[in-house]
């Protein structure tokens, strides 16, 4: 690796949510970074305008804060080489497609659309089903390598509209290294001269990201597999620019595929198999329709990181749970498998489980939080902690709290009565009449000594204290569930456990 302070850069073009892929890809970064003393960048590239939502550079940045993957630069941040938005830098890129045009490595066309449509017509008549502007139709279209040097000139005076386009060779092969696939070769003649610069004077992507990269000296290039087959033309720009010496390392991240691996992860795939695919919910502002995140059905951020670490990655070791520390010394980019990384909606669910039960009772409080007040119920945060505890080894998410512990919160409604009333007696009754005055008078009302009290009252009355446990629990809760009930009289307090006893002696009578 080269001497230079490693800089990554995440450059997303805020068109939408952010798919886990996207979260993949900055995290894959930000690990890199962390892991060598680096640098982190954030640049949104917003050259095309027509795909530009609003919103969505905001629900990027949200993304990164909830997850803590934060920026050491970016557009709110600012940084020594601002600005970080490519819509803002506009003007810097012309002199670098004026640059390739004057050394020959581009050339403008002023083809209008109607010239391109109907180069396309001719070219589907003939056969030809995927009509490309190349080194063959160039020849045929009104540009700088066709057009003589003085109509080139008047056009150019004149103010007609014009893009800028790369001339691809027309039969190269171009070679380099990822860090992940190794070597990778392409055949230029399979690529078309993209333009670089539009009528509207904005670069497109192709220009923008090299300018960029190159500027932000950035030492390596890490995004989704999707732009392999746009690495030759960004090579041949680092080249013809002059940059070559400062190119980035690539590496093109494996795609997250569907669950039974046919294909990438779409969001249509989270709809149809009732799973997130967004990193947050996100609200399309032209349709209102919303696409649910992992954030808002109930994962914790570590254990959303954690779990897309592991799509794609492992240190070899086994291990599975990391945490950012851990993940920040293990990372290798190296180590990131070439091929796509399944989606397991349970592995992902189990990851939140493991992260719900590591978490502290008074955290898992405040995250609930929300669930109770949406709900209306009002709660000690201490009280609301410890059911947290209680339940917490049965949740896979934080609203799951309320599904395992709701009867702590409210009164049963109904009791199974099934369950109770075939075995229930004149005898039990009694018994529990009793050991409500029992227990008004029992100092210490916790597990043991309530336990303790309770078979000392079913001996002397020569019930077996089995027997009574269930409908004991089904008093507290309504049904057979929950965690052990003495410990859940113990968490309801006396005055309520009582008050619970007295309510259900009523409904089995
Ligand atoms: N703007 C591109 C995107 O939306 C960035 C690709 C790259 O990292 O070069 O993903």
């Amino acid at each position: 690796m080269s001497q230079k302070k490693v800089r990554v850069r995440f450059a997303p073009s805020p068109t939408g949510g952010l798919h886990l892929g996207g979260v993949r890809t900055v995290l894959f970064n930000y690990l890199f970074a962390r892991h060598h003393g680096g640098e982190f960048v954030l640049r949104i590239e917003d050259t095309d305008q027509t795909r530009y939502v609003p919103g969505a550079e905001e629900y990027i940045m949200e993304c990164l804060r909830w997850c803590g993957l934060e920026p050491d630069e970016s557009p709110l941040k600012g940084g020594p080489y601002a600005p970080y938005r490519q819509s803002e830098r506009k003007a810097l890129y012309r002199q670098y497609a004026e640059q390739l045009v004057a050394a020959g490595y581009a050339y403008y066309a002023f083809d209008t659309p109607e010239e391109l449509e109907a180069m396309r017509e001719v070219e589907k008549a003939r056969g030809n089903h995927s009509p490309q502007y190349n080194y063959s139709i160039r020849k045929t279209m009104r540009n700088s390598l066709v057009l003589d040097a003085a109509e080139v000139a008047t056009l150019l005076e004149k103010g007609a509209p014009h893009v800028i386009r790369i001339k691809m060779p027309e039969n190269e092969e171009l070679r380099f290294s990822d860090m992940i696939r190794g070597e990778v070769s392409f055949q230029t003649s399979t690529v078309d001269d993209k333009v670089l610069l539009k009528a509207d004077g904005m670069p497109t992507y192709h220009l923008a990201v090299v300018v960029d990269d190159y500027l932000m000296k950035i030492t390596h290039a890490f995004r989704g597999e999707e732009w392999l087959p746009s690495a030759p033309v960004h090579i041949l720009l680092w080249k013809y620019l002059g940059w070559e010496a400062d190119m980035p390392q690539w590496a093109h991240l494996p795609l997250i595929l569907k669950p039974d691996g046919n294909g990438k992860l779409s969001k249509r795939d989270g709809d149809r198999l009732g799973f997130p695919v967004y990193a947050m919910n996100w609200t399309d502002p032209k349709t209102n329709e919303l696409t649910r995140g992992f954030r808002e059905i109930g994962f914790l951020p570590e254990a959303f990181v954690n779990m897309l670490a592991m799509l794609g990655w492992n240190d070899g070791s086994g291990q599975e749970i990391f945490s950012m520390e851990e993940l920040i010394e293990h990372f290798s980019i190296e180590r990131v498998h070439k091929g796509g990384a399944k989606f397991d909606y349970d592995k992902a669910k189990w990851f939140n489980h493991q992260y719900i039960v590591k978490t502290d009772d008074a955290l898992l409080a405040k995250l609930f939080q929300p669930v109770l007040d949406e709900k209306g119920m009002v709660a000690e945060p201490a009280f609301v902690a410890r059911i947290a505890g209680l339940v917490k080894e049965r949740c896979h998410f934080i609203n799951e709290i309320w599904d395992h512990g709701f009867f702590f919160f409210i009164r049963p409604e109904k009791y199974d009565a099934d369950a109770v009333k075939p075995k229930w007696s004149a005898e039990k009754q009694a018994f529990f009449e009793e050991w409500a005055q029992v227990l008004e008078g029992l100092e210490d009302f916790t597990f043991a000594p309530l336990e303790d009290s309770f078979k000392q009252l079913a001996a002397a009355k020569n019930i077996k204290p089995g027997e009574l446990q269930l409908p004991f629990r089904i008093m507290l809760c309504g049904g057979k569930f929950g965690p052990p009930v003495f410990v859940i009289a113990e968490t309801l307090g006396k005055a309520e456990t009582i008050e619970r006893i007295k309510l259900g002696l009523a409904a089995f009578a």
